[in-house]
């Protein structure tokens, strides 16, 4: 098909079977990810360390951890179970490229077995630049950079440090760091022709009015996605905004602020924050039946 208005034919047969970005494809295509990123270069204040990167998924879930041999052995055992399986992609538990060996690995093994499969990444884009020279070599075609804030007072308030060139940073030096390296591996990977898709956590009174100008900037570097995702905020998974905790804004804000940023960049509203180790269709998704000790004694 020409696919739908609001995209060229060339735009469409590259989403048309990712079921993150094609809102059609969503309905037949499954994705699934796998946990082999443990560890995180940045604090961020909605984050609990006990469960997954709060940017790709809905809080309080752990994600069964796996090192590269046993990712392999999962999405090889899945992709025979799901014909359906379009997307393998990795956001987490921690930051998929700041451990990107594992990453890496994990890709490119797949890849060897499932040439077909498309490869996906989320990230919080404080490495991203180091390697989006080896992203475009490995064909991951669509990358996701969670960026929250674009000026760095706004980003101290979500942002306690971040960990960069071997020292922890803090504040609103530590929020310019971020900012910088998230707008640039924005720019490079645009310039490589990779789709990125931007994702940014609505925190009331911290930067609901601000994601507006996000949307701008982020639309201006050439992001082809921009998901606006709520604060899910549950006291008993910690979000350190300050003594008195942070609520997450009702349904009707988040989609008056969609409203209001809708045009030019596409905006996501079908995403259901789905956890590290998702398999499925969305919105039907079979993580719990794959674990590794369920898979067949053959692979
Ligand atoms: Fe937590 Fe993800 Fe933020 Fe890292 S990027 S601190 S894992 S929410
Ligand atoms: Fe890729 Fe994010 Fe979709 Fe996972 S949820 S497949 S990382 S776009």
């Amino acid at each position: 098909s020409d696919g739908p208005a609001d995209m060229s034919p060339e735009l469409w047969e590259r989403v048309k079977d990712h079921p993150c970005y094609s809102e059609e494809a969503h309905h037949y295509f499954a994705r699934m990810h796998v946990a082999v990123a443990p560890a995180c270069n940045i604090q961020c204040n909605y984050c609990n360390r006990k469960y997954d990167c709060a940017n790709e998924s809905r809080p309080g879930v752990v994600s069964e951890r796996l090192d590269p041999d046993q990712a392999v052995k999962k999405v090889i055992a899945v992709a025979n179970e799901v014909p359906q399986l379009s997307v393998l992609g990795i956001a987490g538990p921690g930051d998929a490229c700041y451990d990107w060996r594992k990453t890496k690995e994990t890709f490119e093994r797949v890849s060897k077995e499932i040439p077909d499969l498309k490869l996906c990444l989320s990230t919080n884009g404080l490495a991203l630049p180091d390697y989006v020279d080896e992203i475009a070599d490995m064909a991951i075609d669509h990358v996701t950079i969670t960026i929250n804030a674009i000026d760095p007072e706004i980003g101290a308030k979500i942002y306690p440090w971040v960990f960069y060139d071997h020292r922890r940073w803090t504040g609103v030096e530590a929020s310019q760091i971020l900012l910088e390296r998230q707008m640039l591996g924005l720019e490079m990977l645009v310039a490589r022709g990779i789709l990125v898709k931007v994702n940014s956590v609505m925190i009331p009174g911290i930067n609901d009015e601000h994601l507006i100008e996000v949307n701008k900037a982020v639309k201006a570097k050439g992001a082809f996605l921009h998901n606006i995702m709520p604060l899910i905020s549950d006291p008993a998974h910690g979000t350190h905004f300050g003594l008195t905790g942070q609520r997450g804004p009702t349904p009707m804000e988040v989609k008056a602020l969609q409203d209001k940023v809708e045009g030019g960049t596409k905006l996501m509203r079908h995403c259901r924050q789905c956890r590290a180790d998702a398999v499925g269709i969305l919105g039907e998704d079979r993580g719990q039946e794959f674990t590794m000790d369920q898979l067949p004694e053959t692979v």
